[in-house]
């Protein structure tokens, strides 16, 4: 999906690795976390200590990648990356954590999804930079401490609701990323065009960053469908706002930047539940989605400007997003 917050592939990661700012300094927006790091990682410099434990919360696509990236190559500190669900027993962390070097980033994006196991030796690795591995089973099993090199974790997650407490109280800071405004992807927008040597005016980067729901990477991806459009509809010449709007329509982005996946949640409240309150799990369902994914990824932007309401009762739909979809919006119980 054009506008889905989650890369699309290999090719499309390389590609971001391109457009990386690989300076705090470069990384657009988030003023408060940039600031926030910033002294962490001066801190530590000073200190010539690896720096503490970081936490990245927030949707997909937001810069927890790229941050990780920047919080190694700023303290000058090799970079190890893993993920949640590539550490499926405590073997496998007890493997990574034995291999770092002293100083060394260790980046496990979604991390909420590791095993449960493999958590647990988390803790004590975070704490004390020493594990604790057993050796055989049963009556004679016995456990082996072990000391690691000290390192920085920097866990990422969508779900930070959903990570234990001792481990989201092991981490030093915890960053918050919000969705940016429009001005920011402007920036985000301008700079990526700069790097793939594109020429667009200020209108057409408005435009696109209007419709890039709140998200780096989707700015960034419907940067190149328009770099596309503008080579084999246009000629190669300069997109034109024209070709900007007709690029975004024909990849069903629409003129705030939903997706399809967006509309079908809100059509299905909206429609099919009369505008709520209904469940999570039945809302999923009837889109044909996984509720994680749902709660994870559509509902915090839909909530965000205000489509979407969460009550303890369940969904419910706003009247901003009736008028979005041209629905009546009819008194509750009245139907
Ligand atoms: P996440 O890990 O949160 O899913 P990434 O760090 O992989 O997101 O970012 C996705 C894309 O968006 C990358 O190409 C990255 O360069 C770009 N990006 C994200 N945040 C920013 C930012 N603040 N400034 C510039 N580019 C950004």
């Amino acid at each position: 999906d054009i506008a889905s917050p989650e890369p699309a592939d290999d090719t499309e990661l390389a590609i971001e690795g391109a457009l990386r700012p690989a300076s705090l300094e470069e990384f657009v927006g988030q003023h408060k976390v940039r600031g926030q790091l910033q002294l962490l990682l001066d801190a530590a410099r000073i200190q010539d200590r690896p720096a503490d434990h970081i936490l990245l919360a927030g949707p997909p696509g937001l810069g927890k990648t790229t941050l990780a990236m920047i919080v190694a190559h700023e303290s000058g500190r090799p970079l190890r990356m893993s993920s949640g669900p590539a550490i499926q027993h405590a073997g496998d962390l007890a493997a990574l954590l034995s291999s770092l070097v002293p100083g060394e980033v260790l980046f496990i994006d979604e991390i909420h999804r590791m095993a449960r196991t493999a958590e647990e030796m988390l803790y004590l690795a975070m704490e004390d930079f020493r594990i604790d591995i057993m050796v055989g089973k049963g009556a004679g099993a016995t456990s082996i401490p072990l000391d690691l090199a000290p390192f920085t974790l920097v866990g990422a997650t969508t779900r930070s609701g959903m990570l234990p407490n001792p481990l989201r109280d092991r981490f030093g800071f915890t960053a918050h990323l919000e969705y940016y405004e429009p001005e920011e992807l402007e920036q985000v927008i301008a700079r990526s065009a700069r790097v793939i040597g594109m020429d667009l005016a200020g209108p057409q980067r408005e435009e696109i960053a209007r419709r890039s729901r709140g998200t780096p990477r989707i700015a960034n991806r419907l940067l190149r469908r328009v770099r596309d459009f503008a080579l084999v509809r246009a000629g190669g010449r300069a997109a034109t706002l024209e070709d900007v709007r007709a690029a975004l329509e024909l990849y069903d982005v629409d003129r705030i930047g939903l997706d399809r996946l967006d509309r079908a949640v809100l059509d299905a409240l909206v429609r099919r539940f009369r505008g709520g309150p209904v469940g999570l799990g039945t809302l999923a369902v009837s889109v044909g989605e996984e509720a994680d994914t749902v709660e994870s990824v559509v509902e915090p932007y839909l909530v965000r400007i205000g489509f979407m309401g969460r009550t303890p009762r369940g969904r419910i739909a706003t009247p901003e997003a009736y008028a979005h979809l041209g629905v009546a919006h009819a008194a509750h119980g009245q139907t």
